[in-house]
C-alpha cells in the first residue's frame, strides 16, 4: 500500500536483514504526525522526543528546518529496536512511514527536488511542516510522564 504522495519506488517492506537493522541503529526513522500520535496513544510516548529536522533545509529542498516528534535514539540505536534488532512497532502495525516504506536498502537515486519530495522522509517532514507543532506536541505527550 502506498500513502500520501509517495513515489511508487517505495513499497511496504518488513526486511529484517543486518543492513536494515543497522539503519535503525544509526538513525531512527521518521513518521507522519498521525503515525507518531498513534504510537504515543499506544503507550510509547516515553520512547518519542521532540526534535528539529535540518536535512531538508540544508539540502535546499525545504525553506526552513522542520520541528517534529520522532523515535528516541539511545546508545544502542532506536528506542523501538528490540534485543534481536527488530522493530517492536512492526507487529503492532505502528511502524513509521520511513521504516515501513523502503526502497530496498536505500539504493534509489534521486535526481530532482520533485523526486526528493516523494521520498518517505520528505513526505513525513512536509506533513509535519503543515502542522502547528506545539499543538501536535501537546497531543502526543499528553499522557506521557516527564
Ligand atoms: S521505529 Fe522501528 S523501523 Fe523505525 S528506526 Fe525505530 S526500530 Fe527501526
Amino acid at each position: 500500500m502506498n500513502d500520501y504522495n509517495l513515489s511508487d519506488k517505495y513499497t511496504e517492506n518488513s526486511c529484517a536483514c543486518e543492513k536494515c537493522q543497522q539503519m535503525c541503529k544509526k538513525t531512527p526513522c521518521m513518521g507522519t504526525p498521525e503515525e507518531i500520535l498513534r504510537i504515543a496513544k499506544a503507550g510509547f510516548g516515553d520512547k518519542l522526543f521532540p526534535t528539529t529536522w535540518l536535512v531538508g533545509f540544508y539540502q535546499g529542498i525545504l525553506d526552513k528546518p522542520v520541528d517534529m516528534v520522532a523515535p528516541k535514539m539511545t546508545n544502542k540505536g532506536c528506542a523501538f529496536q528490540d534485543e534481536q534488532g527488530l522493530c517492536i512497532l512492526h507487529s503492532l502495525g505502528l511502524k513509521p512511514l520511513e521504516g515501513r516504506m523502503t526502497d530496498n536498502h536505500g539504493i534509489t537515486i534521486i535526481n530532482t527536488i520533485e523526486e526528493a519530495l516523494r521520498t518517505p522522509v520528505y513526505v513525513a517532514a512536509t506533513e509535519w511542516a503543515k502542522r502547528d507543532f506545539d499543538v501536535m506536541k501537546r497531543k502526543i505527550f499528553r499522557n506521557t510522564k516527564a
